[in-house]
């Protein structure tokens, strides 16, 4: 239901699990992977916000205004340059060495990272800037 949140969330750097990636969709299920993790769980339902103390309601349907009111209840909204996650499966990213062959379609200068979990390279492109700029709008 919030796949995209979780994306934005690792890109501000939050250790953001996404309970579709695990296959748990049931309340149960959710209820009791965020106890066994620590998770806080941000949830569009209210009955399920209602059945875990540590919980966030997001109301809204839009990305935009999901990350306001994240922010609203004390998130940090903004691009982790240092410590972002890999928006694809929330693994760490590591800087790869200078020495490292980069990629034709990476810019020519600056950083890449590369996910340790599924290798995704990462560096300050358009995509970058675009949702850079939209978080700043939040
Ligand atoms: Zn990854």
């Amino acid at each position: 239901m919030l796949g995209k949140l979780a994306r934005y969330l690792r890109m501000c750097g939050y250790d953001a699990a996404y309970a579709l990636d695990r296959g748990i969709e049931a309340d149960d299920q959710l209820q009791n992977l965020a106890r066994e993790e620590e998770r806080l769980l941000i949830t569009r339902k209210r009955s399920l916000a209602h059945r875990l103390e540590q919980s966030v309601l997001v109301e809204s349907k839009e990305i935009l205004e999901q990350l306001g009111e994240l922010r609203e209840s004390g998130f940090r909204i903004g691009l982790a340059e240092k410590s972002a996650r890999c928006g694809n499966c929330n693994g760490r990213l590591q800087k790869l060495p200078a020495e490292f062959d980069r990629p034709a379609h990476a810019p020519a200068e600056g950083p890449v990272w590369q996910c340790d979990e599924c290798d995704q390279l990462f560096w300050k492109g358009s995509h970058w800037e675009t949702v850079r700029q939209r978080l700043s709008a939040v």
